[in-house]
């Protein structure tokens, strides 16, 4: 059985990528009938931050994403927060001490810097001058029996011959430990683990399978490699996910506008089209696979670093809009790009209409929005006669829905009467003089008020067309008076909706209030 973990560490709110990263782990293991593990990696404590956790697990229920064993819920494994397994980590690197494939370091943080320092200068592309690997075994027992602070070091003059690592979206890798730090710290002398024993550790403890996890970590594969092999163990398969960029190309940080989970849930988004777009980006150049998947792409295709075209995340047809079930059906790890894949929060606009539309248009989603508008509109227009679950199911067909808050704008029409003088309402009829304006508004009073005209959507819409055609006016110049007049704002449902809605009554009344 494939056993996955997402293994944040809770130095933050959930971004994106870290969504996604999830996303891929959960969609995997559902899709192959396995488990997936949800881990806190809180071994650096000075990077913590409160309620991080709270909000992982919080973005995570939202977005639909239950994971299988994790902190509150338990497991074969736990627990599942690092610093809770302390002990662990410890015995594993006694043994690697005992092994000889790691090395107690008692030199201060000052010392350190100065050799690093030194070594820089140089221009050695060592980190450490390894002036602790000297020390005699007599030595290093006395210091530790004194009770001496140190750090535990992986030896990396040791390291097996290791035959070349692979990726399953990045390839095959060949490189040695490349850019990380001479004989890399383990255990840092507040006696936690650093990222790199405590994770190879917890998957293999854990029984992980495959490790699904940000292409930031790729650089760091040649090092777990080291480790699984000093340590006698089978490593589990690897998948590094590329990097999430903006739309404008440039790299997703926290200053670069909304990149939190939370900020998606605020905005009142489907979380079905938020995992959509997100799988989207990264599912590899179409839906179907069309590159040979024999020829996996080797580390330099990593290191070029190219950039995916946004057209070919998102293709422009319905076979894009997926629901979760469908993205678990869809979802396949080897057709994954190894491209940075650009995140357009404009094709989510479009992505999150889809999704609404067909939840409205299955008898359950439809009532459930009603249900939520309704709940919406008691708090805001409780005293309106037009707070009805009624109205409420007349409303949502016409509106344009973007998303839920997005409907909220529109909404105000159907129950106050518009402003007919703020900036928006003047630059809807900005290119009209006054006199034609009311003209306009009252040969529509008269249409309005003519007893054949029969109230359907329909009608409304061919006499407002016809009275454009037949008269001296354009139709647009007659929808943008009729628009005006009801709404005062620029955009919104189409006039003949809002007309059908508000009924005869209220469209009279505030064509007269705007012609006066
Ligand atoms: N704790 C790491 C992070 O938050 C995750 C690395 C991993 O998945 O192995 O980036």
């Amino acid at each position: 059985m494939v056993l996955l973990r997402f293994a944040p560490s809770p130095t933050g709110f959930l971004h994106l990528g870290g969504l996604r990263t999830a996303l891929y782990n959960y969609l995997y293991a559902r899709k192959h009938g396995g488990k997936w593990i949800l881990r806190v990696e809180d071994t650096d404590a000075t990077r913590y931050v409160p309620g991080s956790v709270e909000n992982i697990q919080e973005s995570l229920n939202w977005a639909g994403l239950e994971y299988d064993y994790g902190p509150g819920k338990g497991g074969p494994h736990g627990p599942y927060v690092q610093s809770e397994r302390l002990d662990l980590y410890r015995s594993y690197s006694k043994k690697l001490l005992d092994l000889g494939h790691a090395y107690r370091c008692f030199c201060s943080g000052d010392k350190l810097n100065a050799t690093r320092e030194r070594l820089a200068r140089s221009g050695s592309n060592e980190t450490y001058d390894k002036t602790c690997l000297h020390l005699t075994d007599e030595e290093v027992a006395r210091r530790v029996r004194a009770g001496e602070k140190h750090a535990i070091r992986l030896n990396d003059s040791t390291m097996p011959k290791r035959p070349a690592g692979h990726d399953i979206v990045f390839g095959t890798w060949k490189e040695n430990h490349g850019s990380l730090p001479t004989d890399p710290i383990l255990i840092k002398s507040d006696l936690f683990p650093t990222y790199h024993l405590a994770s190879v550790v917890d998957d293999h403890e854990m029984g992980i399978t495959h490790v699904l996890r940000g292409e930031e970590w790729l650089p760091s594969l040649p090092l777990h490699l080291d480790l699984y092999a000093c340590l006698s163990l089978p490593p589990p398969e690897f998948a590094h996910i590329p990097i999430l960029l903006n739309a404008d190309g440039t790299k997703m940080s926290k200053r670069s506008g909304d990149t939190q989970v939370i900020d998606y849930m605020k905005q009142g988004y489907e979380p079905g089209a938020v995992l959509n777009w997100l799988a989207l980006a990264g599912w590899g150049v179409k839906h179907e696979q069309t590159s040979d998947p024999s020829t996996p792409p080797t580390s330099e295709h990593a290191q070029s670093g190219g950039e995916q075209k946004s057209e070919d995340n998102i293709a422009p047809d319905s076979r894009s809009i997926m629901t979760l079930p469908e993205l678990i059906e869809k979802f396949d790890l080897h057709t994954l790009t190894h491209r940075r894949s650009i995140l357009d929060p404009v094709k989510l606009g479009r992505i999150n209409r889809q999704h609404l539309l067909r939840k409205i248009s299955a008898p359950e989603g439809r009532e459930s929005m009603v249900d939520k508008l309704y709940d919406y509109l008691k708090q805001t227009y409780p005293d309106s006669e037009y707070t009805t679950k009624d109205y409420v199911r007349r409303l949502i067909p016409i509106m344009n829905i973007g998303t839920f808050e997005k409907v909220k704008d529109h909404l105000p029409i159907f129950f106050t009467e518009p402003g007919l003088h703020t900036p928006e309402a003047q630059e809807l009829v900005h290119s009209m003089s006054n006199a034609t304006y009311k003209e306009v508004a009252q040969k529509l009073i008269r249409v309005v008020e003519n007893p054949d005209l029969i109230w359907e959507r329909d009608q409304l819409e061919i006499e407002m067309r016809a009275t454009g055609r037949d008269g001296p006016w354009r139709t647009r110049v007659i929808m943008t008076v009729m628009r005006h007049a009801l709404t005062g704002m620029m955009t919104g449902p189409s006039v003949a909706d809002i007309m059908h809605l508000l009924g005869r009554e209220r469209t009279l009344h505030r064509l007269q209030t705007a012609s006066q």
